[in-house]
């Protein structure tokens, strides 16, 4: 037994080292070995809302499934948590590796039984070749793990191969994460306020809140990628609460001035599942005297798709105190026309990827046009986002989209201008529409 993992009967961390490193030893040039690196996606939802022992049972379905798909040519490993490893001797090429991580992913396109239920789970790959990426066998764990991150961060259910600038890009990761830690605490966060526009009116129905870094804008990083970092690491909390309370008191202090807007503000999915989340949002609303129905709240499709008893629950919640449920990037997940019936989603935001097809391209004009649709028959407004051109302004008005924000009415702007803004009434592009 000290050779097998207790919970599943694979092989142990220790074992898994010691037949890779005589497989290394093995290998010629003609004959390579793959390590695969493999994480269960998602999977601390699933022990944090089923429990542990359903979580076991779900890590041994998964060994199980794995060692099934893979058969005896591999040699499958537990590392620890939800990760498990496995190599292949005697590969010839990528494609032979590439192969191998598809048919592990088509495995689990059907669910796992145990218990008498089904439990849908999808898993992330990364595979590192010897001799070539290294030479032994913890470091080629080590590089199949790093290609398996980066498969989690291209949206996870998918493979990737160990790169070595993937190295860089870890260290780069590691550092943005460090700098924002004392960003956090010492501050140096800012936001920035973008005008959401009726556009049959030109009038300002809604102003989002965005986080903005200026040490990330200096070195070229997206703010995107600095939330997907914070969001790995925990930060997103603290960094959501600052945007919520600064979003409330820039919304309080534009109210004493009687400019009355609705402020949008961007949750996570991890500040979603957090169970203190409807009274944080009510509680800030109140200490800044904001009725809840000056507050929209934006979630992504992640969040419906990865959707708990606990999430449906809390957006209920929010959305029966008046909290504005906003659905954003929508089109670029996997959100099927159910969710937008299961959840209390009272608009609906077309990401801004399918802007750009306006004019050039039927497809994207016939998915606009679709979407606007349903949202309408499902009674939810439609906001476009990245509304550059008059042309394109001009296809959502024909289409009757409700509201449009981008470059071509603002970009995101400090407080000041955002008032300066709010106070041209109607702004100066009103009647210009
Ligand atoms: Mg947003």
């Amino acid at each position: 037994m000290a050779e097998h993992d207790a919970l599943t009967g694979a092989w142990n961390h220790t074992s898994f080292v010691g037949f890779l490193t005589a497989a290394i030893g093995r290998c010629r040039a003609d004959s390579k070995l793959a390590v695969f690196f493999v994480d269960i996606d998602r999977f601390k939802n699933i022990n944090d809302t089923m429990g542990h022992m359903t979580g076991d049972r779900v890590l041994e379905a998964v060994a199980e499934r794995l060692q099934d798909t893979l058969g005896a040519a591999a040699t499958l490993a537990r590392l620890g948590g939800d990760e498990f490893a496995f190599f292949i001797e005697g590969l010839q090429d990528l494609a032979a590796v590439r192969a191998a991580a598809e048919r592990v992913i088509q495995a689990f396109g059907s669910p796992l039984d145990f218990d008498g239920r089904r439990q849908f789970v999808s898993v992330s790959l990364g595979a590192a070749m010897g001799p070539d990426d290294a030479l032994t066998a913890e470091e080629l764990i080590r590089a199949a793990d790093m290609a398996m991150y980066e498969a989690k961060l291209s949206g996870r259910r998918t493979f990737r191969f160990y790169d070595h600038r993937l190295e860089s890009e870890a260290r780069e990761r590691a550092s943005i994460q460090s700098e924002l830690n004392c960003a956090v605490e010492g501050l140096e966060l800012s936001a920035a306020y973008q005008p959401q526009v009726e556009i049959t009116t030109g009038k300002i129905l809604g102003v989002e809140c965005l986080l903005r870094w200026t040490r990330a804008t200096e070195r070229g990083i997206p703010i995107s990628k600095v939330i997907s970092i914070a969001e790995e690491s925990g930060l997103i909390l603290p960094i959501g609460d600052w945007v919520l309370e600064h979003a409330l008191a820039q919304a309080s202090a534009w109210r004493r001035e009687g400019l009355e807007v609705p402020m949008a503000v961007n949750l996570s999915a991890v500040q979603i599942q957090q169970e203190t989340l409807y009274d944080a949002v009510t509680g800030r609303c109140g200490e800044h005297t904001i009725p809840t129905e000056g507050l929209k709240v934006e979630i992504t499709e992640s969040v419906l798709l990865s959707y708990t008893a606990e999430v449906q629950k809390s957006l209920l919640a929010l959305h029966e105190a008046g909290v504005a449920i906003v659905l954003d990037d929508f089109g670029t997940g996997y959100a099927s026309l159910a969710y937008l019936r299961h959840f209390p989603i009272e608009e609906v935001k077309i990401d801004s990827s399918f802007l750009h097809g306006i004019g050039n391209s039927t497809s994207d004009e016939a998915i606009v046009r679709s979407v606007i649709q349903l949202a309408h028959s499902l009674e939810k407004r439609v906001v476009a986002e990245g509304v550059e051109h008059r042309h394109q302004l001009e296809f959502l008005r024909d289409a009757g989209c409700d509201m449009a924000q981008g470059y071509l009415f603002s970009p995101a702007v400090p407080a000041a201008e955002m008032q300066a803004l709010l106070e041209q009434r109607p702004p100066e592009w009103g009647a210009g529409l």
